[in-house]
Formats: C-alpha cells, sequence, structure tokens
C-alpha cells in the first residue's frame, strides 16, 4: 500500500487529503488537536456560524471518505508526541505538512514577558475553546492596546469591544498601526463589526496628527477621505460612537512594555514614525527618536505568526525550506528541501500556512493544499511501493508510545454529544473547552451506543 501521511488538518491539510483520497492513495491526517479544522475551528469568529458549519460539514464530508484515516491528539515533531523519523519508520509514500504558523512571532521589547500581553493566535485561541487556550488567563483590563491593522487585529477589537467576558469593565481598546491609515490591510467588511464604536473627535483629531508626515508620500488623510475609503459609518453626520471607544493611533511603534508592581503591563512606550517613499512606490514606517508613552492594561499583537521550528523540519528564510529559486503564482514552491545537501526532500511537500505564514482566508488555504496534493500525487505515481503501515498497526504503535489518539470513530460520538449538549442549552453550537472532557464524553457515549447494541 502506498499510504499518505498527512500532517495537520486545517484546511489546507483537509483538502489535500481529499484530492489524494480521490487519487485512490490511503491518506493518514495526524492532528495536534483533538478535532479538525484547524484556524477554521479555532481562528474564525465565534460567531461566524454560518461559516463555520458550513466549513465543519466540508471537513466531515472528507473524513468520511473510506480511504482517509484521522489520528487526532497527536502533535508531530522533534518536541512533541512523535517525530517525524518515529512516522517515516511507518513507511509512508509521500508527508504532506499542513500544520499552519504555530510559533508567534516576538515583539521582541523590553518587558514583553508581562502579565496581560499575549500573542494573537494564542487569545483567538483561547475565545474560540481550543485546549489549552481555552482554560487559561487571558483576562483584559480598562484598556487594551492592539498592534496591528489588518482582519485578524480588527477581529481581536471586536472579541473585546463586543463579546469578551470582561466588556463591562473596558473603556478603551486602542489600535496601535506603524504605519499610517493609508496603509489599514483590514476588508470594509471585517471593520463594519467594530466602526459603530470609533470615537470619530479622536480619529479626526488622529488624523491631524499625522496628516503631514503622510502628506509627505502624497498620501491626503483628511477625514472625508478616510471616512470615504475605510470608515464608512462615519459619514453620517448623525453617527455617536457606542462606548466602548475604539480609537487608533497611526505610525506608531511600541519599544518597550512598563509593568505595574503586579508585574502586569501599565505603559507602552513607543517611537513616533515616519512614513518614507520607496523606489516602487510602496511606504514603510521608519522611527524617529521622539517618544510617547500609552496607558494600557492589556496588549495583543497581530503581528502575523512563524512556522514552528519544534516540527523537525530544514528552516530556510521564509518558514520551512523549500525548493530554492524564484517562485510564481502558476508554479507555488511546496517541496520540502534539505538546505545542507542542496537536494529535495523526496516526497515531502508543504502547504498552506505551513508553507507561507499568515495568507489569506480559507479558501486560499484550500487552493494550496490541493496545488501541493497534486504535486504530491505526480511524485507517488513514480514512487515504488512502500508497504505503509494500516490504521490498525498506526494505532497500535501510536498508543505503545503512550498517545490516546483520536479516530474517525470518535469524532463521530464526540459531534453527538456536542449537538446534544447545544440542544439541552439552547445554543446554535456546544464544544467541549478541555480535552478530558472531550475524552469522557467520548467514552460515556461509546459505552452508552455498547448498551443500546446489547
Ligand atoms: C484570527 C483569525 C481569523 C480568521 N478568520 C477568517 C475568516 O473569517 N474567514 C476565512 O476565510 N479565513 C479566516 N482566517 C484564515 C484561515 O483560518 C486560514 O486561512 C486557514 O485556517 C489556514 O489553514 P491551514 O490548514 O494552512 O492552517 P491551520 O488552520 O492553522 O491548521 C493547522 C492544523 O495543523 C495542526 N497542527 C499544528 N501543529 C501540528 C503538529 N506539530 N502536529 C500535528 N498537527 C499539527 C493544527 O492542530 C491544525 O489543525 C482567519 C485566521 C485567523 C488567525
Amino acid at each position: 500500500m502506498k499510504g499518505v501521511f498527512v500532517v495537520g488538518a486545517g484546511p489546507a491539510g483537509i483538502f489535500a487529503a481529499r484530492q489524494i483520497a480521490q487519487a485512490g492513495y490511503e491518506v493518514f491526517l495526524f492532528n495536534r488537536d483533538i478535532k479538525p479544522g484547524g484556524l477554521a475551528e479555532y481562528g474564525i469568529y465565534p460567531t461566524k456560524d454560518k461559516m463555520k458549519f458550513g466549513l465543519r460539514k466540508q471537513f466531515a464530508n472528507v473524513l468520511e471518505m473510506p480511504n482517509v484515516h484521522y489520528f487526532g491528539h497527536v502533535q508531530v515533531g522533534k518536541a512533541y508526541n512523535v517525530t517525524i523519523e518515529e512516522l517515516e519508520a511507518m513507511r509512508p509514500a509521500a508527508m504532506v505538512f499542513a500544520c499552519g504558523a504555530q510559533a508567534s512571532g516576538k515583539l521582541g521589547l523590553p518587558g514583553e514577558d508581562a502579565k496581560g500581553v499575549y500573542a494573537a493566535k494564542d487569545f483567538v485561541y483561547h475565545y474560540n475553546l481550543l485546549p489549552p487556550y481555552a482554560e487559561m488567563d487571558f483576562s483584559t483590563g480598562k484598556r487594551a492596546a492592539i498592534i496591528g491593522m489588518g482582519n485578524v487585529a480588527i477581529d481581536i477589537a471586536h472579541w473585546l469591544l463586543e463579546d469578551s467576558p470582561y466588556r463591562q469593565q473596558l473603556e478603551e481598546v486602542v489600535v496601535l498601526a506603524r504605519r499610517g491609515p493609508m496603509e489599514a490591510k483590514f476588508d470594509e467588511k471585517e471593520i463594519q463589526y467594530v466602526d459603530e464604536h470609533i470615537a470619530r473627535d479622536a480619529l479626526t483629531a488622529e488624523l491631524e496628527r499625522v496628516k503631514e508626515r503622510c502628506a509627505r508620500c502624497n498620501q491626503d488623510v483628511s477625514p472625508e477621505k478616510l471616512f470615504e475609503e475605510h470608515f464608512r459609518r462615519l459619514k453620517n453626520p448623525a453617527f455617536g460612537s457606542v462606548p466602548p471607544r475604539l480609537t487608533f493611533r497611526f505610525l506608531t511603534s511600541p519599544t518597550a512594555i512598563l509593568k505595574d508592581e503586579h508585574g502586569r503591563i501599565a505603559r507602552i512606550e513607543v517611537a513616533e514614525n515616519d512614513l518614507v517613499l520607496r523606489e516602487d512606490g510602496s511606504t514603510k514606517a521608519v522611527a524617529t527618536k521622539e517618544r510617547a508613552i500609552i496607558e494600557a492594561d492589556t496588549l495583543v499583537f497581530a503581528i502575523g505568526d512563524k512556522q514552528d521550528p519544534n516540527i523537525g523540519l530544514p528552516m530556510g528564510p521564509h518558514g520551512y525550506a523549500v525548493e530554492p529559486g524564484p517562485e510564481t503564482t502558476e508554479k507555488p514552491h511546496f517541496q520540502l528541501w534539505n538546505p545542507e545537501t542542496d537536494k529535495p526532500l523526496a516526497g515531502r511537500f508543504v502547504v498552506g500556512w505551513a508553507r507561507r505564514a499568515s495568507t489569506g482566508l480559507v479558501g486560499i488555504a484550500r487552493h494550496d493544499g490541493e496545488l501541493g496534493a497534486a504535486e504530491a500525487i505526480e511524485f507517488l505515481k513514480n514512487a515504488p511501493e512502500s508497504n505503509t503501515l494500516n490504521e490498525a498497526e498506526i494505532l497500535a504503535q501510536l498508543e505503545k508510545k503512550g498517545l490516546r489518539p483520536v479516530t474517525k470513530a470518535d469524532l463521530a460520538l464526540l459531534a453527538r454529544v456536542e449537538q446534544r449538549e447545544a440542544a439541552t442549552r439552547h445554543l446554535s453550537a456546544f464544544k467541549f473547552a478541555d480535552n478530558d472532557a472531550m475524552f469522557k464524553a467520548i467514552a460515556e457515549e461509546r459505552e452508552q451506543a455498547e448498551l443500546a447494541k446489547a
């Protein structure tokens, strides 16, 4: 049997698995989390029900394919449950790494270890109830700062302003952006979730404060233009901001985090930036010597994620090492590479955010998974028979290591319990926030099913 191991069951891994299974190969998914879905389950905003239900259904359809096998709660890596070498001993004919970008970029600032300073991914994992983040302390206070001006930053503002359990004590969320308002990266649809909180007077004053620096890059940041382009709701003269306030501070780069006597963030020292025009017409922020202090008891940094170096894959300049040379949209580089020998890691591929961190929506990760899968299938056509272990043998090997893999049958039992819980609690969906509760639910449901059969 030529079996293919896919590491990671987020959108990229699941859609790669589907394609490879459709080509007739046995596919074995190894996933860190008990449940599949990755950031589609544990990143996308909790109230985007329609999108989440749709994606869950698609993932379930893939897992229902008889030649797709699933081992959840198995983290692959030299620092984790099972190493790549141990997987290789199970004789996969090819391996596709779709493990996302799990290492949060660090700010690299003094005081970064203060309580109340959170990486965006950890924060969204927390409010999306991914164990163990779900149970960790992500408390927030009166004034929260968010670094970043993309959709993830806006999702976090949305959570803080509208849905967080700490919302009652929140007075202000301030978004800190390295560059100016014209460089905002969020989509219009996303800002609409929070724009009723924008303090118009504060935004107008902030635009006034940075207008000269932006004008040096030929940017008009007048309120009329900005409200038209980014903050349409503010065009309405009758607009009145709903508390808590949402404010922005542009041309600002944090330089240090200052703690209070309890070790929690109390203030952020920031550099004022100049905006500089590059030759290609893009802009860049350049820190000046001027400093300012921003009061904040919470800081969430949404500056993009990085590939996890603890998996054990060779690292290159932009994440895992892939085939060198220029890459085009027609020919992305999925082939993993050994930089020491300057040779391909034959039959080893990388897709999705594991290949390009923090890029785009689910549809893009899916497409990347499918293109990478096509390359893996080409390789498999000429690959020798590998006699990959079957599902029972792999399960036995994992259990011998003391692991507790979750199979497709377990996932079906868990889904039944969660659906019942949702109905009892009158919720559109329910999910357990810790692994033990999930294991208990699976065991009890299995017992019930066996009793009913007897
Ligand atoms: C806050 C946030 C909000 C978003 N909102 C939207 C949205 O509204 N709409 C939209 O279309 N897109 C949204 N996205 C983007 C979307 O979630 C991603 O494009 C997509 O999930 C990336 O897919 P992936 O499979 O490459 O990685 P991931 O989704 O990160 O999946 C990686 C998988 O690998 C597993 N894994 C990790 N490490 C290991 C390991 N060592 N061993 C085994 N398994 C491992 C994880 O358990 C996970 O299942 C959002 C992203 C974020 C961060």
